[in-house]
């Protein structure tokens, strides 16, 4: 039953270089029982995921969850911030936590304060790259990230430009629930928007949100990990690959 993956496995037999390939699930901390079966289902097949962690929806519980898989377990999760509250900010327009609305000050006090919770839970097992809410932020996010010391921004690969200058930029170029599946039916097109990418991009980063993956959707994405750990040229990796 996985003939939704025929248009991704023909691109990847097709590529003449591997293709790094890497998983982003947002928002942890919220609905933690889902995320214990996305995790779980990531370390059956041995696969790497990259956690975007809310920092003040962390619990203690989480914390020592997340801890036990990666340094009990060895499991290969990445964790690193995203945003401080998932809260937006804006009076219009498009949802954003660090958007137009909010000053230097304001945002380096929201990042400042989520990254110390998250190093004070994580120490040394937090990254430094940063995620922004609905993938969006300003250029003044860019200064606040420069100052604090990190090195890589998450978007998604569409986003508006910005002058990242010393950050890296690791993008997502495929949303799970993306509307161009335009039901929730619609793996055969997420599989086509998948193999697009394979033939543009000499990566694919995949943007999950775990409280959104119910049994069924879980099922697809076990499929999909089926033939990513299968497969000769996919190399799945962590984002923090691309850190200096
Ligand atoms: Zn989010």
């Amino acid at each position: 039953m996985t003939v939704w993956l025929d248009p991704v496995r023909t691109a990847l037999d097709a590529v003449p270089d591997p293709v790094v390939w890497y998983f982003r699930d947002d928002d942890a901390g919220w609905a933690e029982g889902r995320l214990t079966s996305l995790l779980d289902l990531f370390a059956v097949h041995h696969a790497p995921i990259d956690l975007a962690v809310i920092p003040i929806a962390l619990s203690d519980g989480l914390v020592q969850q997340l801890r036990h898989r990666i340094e009990m377990e060895g499991q290969p999760i990445g964790l690193h911030q995203h945003g401080y509250a998932h809260r937006n900010h804006e009076t219009e327009g498009r949802k954003c936590e660090f958007g137009p609305q909010r000053s230097l000050r304001q945002q380096y006090q929201d990042i400042e304060a989520g990254r110390n919770l998250l190093q004070s839970a994580f120490g040394s097992n937090l990254q430094p790259t940063f995620t922004p809410p609905w993938n969006r932020c300003t250029q003044t996010t860019v200064d606040v990230l420069l100052q604090l010391g990190f090195k890589a921004l998450s978007r998604d690969s569409g986003a508006s430009s910005l002058e990242t200058g010393q950050l890296t930029d690791v993008p997502v170029h495929v949303d799970w629930f993306g509307k161009f599946r335009l039901d929730r039916a619609g793996f055969s097109l997420l599989g086509e928007r998948i193999a697009a990418v394979i033939g543009q991009s000499p990566a694919v980063g995949v943007m999950l949100h775990h409280e959104r993956m119910d049994t069924g959707e879980l099922g697809r994405l076990a499929e999909l990990l089926g033939l990513l750990t299968q497969h000769r040229s996919v190399r799945l990796v962590l984002m923090q690959k691309w850190l200096p």
